[in-house]
């Protein structure tokens, strides 16, 4: 439910039930004289439609489980928040190298992440070797089982120290790997040899563009104190594409995008993002429930004990 937009339209009594798949995004670079982005959504890539029960005059309540606070594209997983791994029973992540439709290395045929942010890595790499004119982006690491994330620590440990596991790595439990919606890209040159992503060009295209396919390049150097996490070129998180573009804009990393949603939204005072195009409202629940928006929405937990509303016009 977390990664859907739903859509409700209301008409002569009758309620039709959209369900939207994952917003899944085409980004197109398009060179015309200088640097130019053209970001274009393509709607759906399948709808269900649902017919529901005639309730004319009734206004829709939506209402939010603790599990709904906890799972989503918005969750926050940092050193003072836990993965909640119990509300995210049914996430299922997917082999990468079977689920992506353009052809990047990935550096361990086991890597996995959450389907429904395949398509836009997909583009989002694809367009960035494009731009490149090179085939080198590679997915380094992706979604992270709590043994797994146990298993770097040590060996990172093991390796440099313990002061430079505790800089770089999270403690198995908080770490955004767990949530299956982060990465790291690398570099990984035709003949099988690594290079080093943060000195890359790939690394200064996806900082300035990873925005347009719903990501963000998670620990920046100037936000390391609110972070936690020291500055981490190849480390990227998918938020969902409106977010991305607001927090890029106002240079925000996800604590401080959070933060202000539960401090200046609310649903009668939403907060107005325009991204490829599009219009969308956001805001923040500290409840159980609010109204149902009239138009195509989606819903996040922030792992806080809130949710965030996306409506999309
Ligand atoms: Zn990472």
């Amino acid at each position: 439910m977390e990664y859907i937009y739903r859509e409700s339209i209301s008409s002569m009594g009758k309620k039709l039930l959209i369900i939207f798949m994952t917003l899944p995004l085409m980004a197109s670079l398009a060179a015309c004289g200088g640097k130019k982005e053209a970001l274009t959504t393509e709607a759906a890539a399948q709808t269900e439609a649902v017919a529901a029960t005639p309730t004319a005059e009734e206004k829709k309540m939506l209402t939010f489980s603790e599990t709904d606070k906890c799972r989503g594209d918005l969750i926050l997983v940092n050193a003072d928040h836990a993965y909640n791994f119990d509300a995210n029973a049914s996430f299922s992540p997917v082999r990468i190298v079977d689920a992506q439709q353009y052809d990047y290395p990935v550096s361990n045929e086991d890597f996995r992440l959450s389907p429904d942010i395949m398509h836009a890595l997909d583009q989002m790499v694809k367009d960035c070797d494009e731009a490149m004119g090179t085939t080198y982006t590679s997915v380094s690491s992706a979604w992270r089982s709590k043994e797994y994330q146990q298993s770097v620590w040590d060996e990172m440990a093991e390796l440099y120290g313990e002061d430079y596991s505790e800089q770089y790595v999270a403690v198995p439990g908080y770490s955004e790997h767990h949530t299956g919606l982060a990465l790291d890209l690398g570099i990984i040159y035709d003949d099988g040899s690594e290079g080093t992503f943060s000195e890359s060009e790939n690394a200064v295209w996806m900082a300035e563009h990873s925005y347009l396919y719903g990501f963000i390049r998670r620990y920046a150097e100037n936000k390391t104190d609110i972070t936690g996490i020291s500055n981490e070129a190849w480390h990227f998180r998918y938020v969902g594409v409106p977010h991305a573009a607001y927090m890029y804009q106002n240079d925000l990393c996800l604590e401080e995008y959070l933060q202000k949603l539960r401090a200046d939204t609310s649903p009668e005072q939403p907060l107005e993002i325009e991204a490829g195009g599009t219009k969308y409202s956001v805001y923040y629940v500290s409840g159980d429930s609010c109204p149902e928006p009239e138009e195509s929405f989606m819903i996040s937990g922030d792992n806080c004990g809130g949710i965030i509303v996306t409506v999309r016009h």
